[in-house]
């Protein structure tokens, strides 16, 4: 669980991001769930003095009131709803910001979800596990229905670090990068110092509040057992820090935590 940097830094701000929503049955992403609903799409803008981080990216652009054509079965399926202003450059836009000022972009895992906005982002550093960058090419498992590889492909020479582990993206422990694979192999949660609290952000490590609550991870995941460590491993930071836990696709954390805009504003 140990984190080793320094918790000494704070992030100035937090936005988050509206990239509309996906339907489906909580039995697909919590063993022993049930009840269909519709759960949304999210990311998230934090200000630090040191630049504009982006966690996950959202949709594909290009699919903006067109999902069926760009995602075929997945957008039938999970009903996905995505119009023009859930774009991640008109989300950005929206918040006061242009694209061209985020200087980081930090991707939780290799899913459709959380890559389709990544080619707005030309000059900015990219972060994500290194064995998802290699997962999306070559997917196996429960994961692999999901993993959209043209979204990376788009990106291939962009300024893209592969992580190992936790990584501090500024070194004052504001922002951390968690390892917290079994969704994927690669898979990230983003730990967040904002002045007053801690906000641990689980990415898709869990996607509703019973997964953790009960220990219990979806039956999609690629490796279970990983994955249900690394629930074990949220619970842990959440305990350690005294952090606020928000499930980008629990729609009672979006709601709870005041939807698209500043948090806490
Ligand atoms: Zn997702």
């Amino acid at each position: 669980m140990v984190l080793s940097a320094p918790n000494t830094g704070t992030a100035e701000a937090l936005w988050a991001l509206d990239h509309g929503s996906l339907t489906y049955d909580a039995s697909l992403v919590v063993l022993g769930g049930s009840g269909v609903s519709v759960h949304p799409i999210t990311s998230f803008l934090i200000k630090h003095e040191r630049g504009l981080v982006l966690f996950d990216t959202g949709l594909d652009p290009v699919a903006a009131d067109r999902q069926v054509e760009e995602y075929g079965e997945l957008a039938s399926v999970f009903d996905m709803r995505f119009s023009a202003e859930n774009r991640v450059d008109r989300q950005i836009e929206k918040m006061g910001f242009s694209p061209s000022d985020v200087t980081h972009v930090v991707v939780s895992h290799a899913h459709f979800d959380h890559t389709g906005g990544l080619k707005l982002f030309p000059n900015a550093k990219l972060y994500m596990g290194l064995a998802d960058l290699r997962f999306v090419f070559w997917p196996d498992g429960g994961a692999a229905g999901s993993c959209r590889w043209p979204d990376i492909e788009a990106t291939r020479d962009f300024r893209w670090n592969p992580v190992v582990g936790d990584y501090d993206l500024f070194g004052d422990g504001s922002i951390v990068m968690l390892s917290l694979p079994g969704h994927t192999p690669g898979n990230s949660g983003l730990l967040v110092q904002l002045p007053g609290e801690t906000l641990l952000l689980t990415g898709d490590t869990v996607h509703l509040r019973e997964n953790i609550e009960w220990t219990m991870p979806m039956g999609g995941d690629h490796n279970t057992s990983q994955a249900t460590d690394s629930i074990r491993r949220l619970q842990q930071i959440r305990d350690a820090y005294d952090a606020k836990v928000w499930i980008a696709h629990d729609n009672r954390d979006w709601v709870a935590f005041g939807g698209a805009g500043r948090y806490g504003a």
